[in-house]
């Protein structure tokens, strides 16, 4: 078995327990020495990539704008959520509920979710 036979191989196992990198397999399929010598293929590739990474970087920007939201609803540290005793803004300090809350993005985020777990014993002061 050639190495570009083991590597796409590799490849098929990793789709197979992570589907949803399933769009960018294209990007990582082993090709033929011939074919990679060819400029327009690897424009193409380069340009594909570059798309991909832009929309990557945007989720990656979305995720962690998420989380920031997340955090302030919690009241906990944007920065490391109170696991790092070296944070700056926190000291290790600042998991939920350390920091005041953003009462606005505890409402949108935290209390639907709330009100719809059943199993949670509430004690309102
Ligand atoms: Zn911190």
């Amino acid at each position: 078995m050639s190495n570009n036979q083991l590597y796409n191989q590799l490849l098929q196992t990793v789709l197979a327990e992570r589907p949803e990198l399933a769009q960018y397999a294209e990007l990582f399929t082993a090709q033929d020495s011939s074919e990679d010598s060819d400029d327009k293929e690897l424009k193409l590739r380069l340009r594909k990539i570059t798309v991909l990474a832009k929309r990557l970087k945007q989720d990656l920007d979305d995720a962690l704008g998420d989380l920031d939201d997340l955090a302030q609803a919690l009241g906990a540290c944007e920065e490391c959520w109170g696991r790092d005793n070296r944070c700056p803004t926190c000291r290790g300090e600042g998991s939920p509920g350390y920091f005041k809350s953003d009462k606005v993005l505890f409402e949108e985020l935290i209390r639907p979710a709330l009100s719809k777990a059943t199993w949670l014993e509430v004690q309102e002061k």
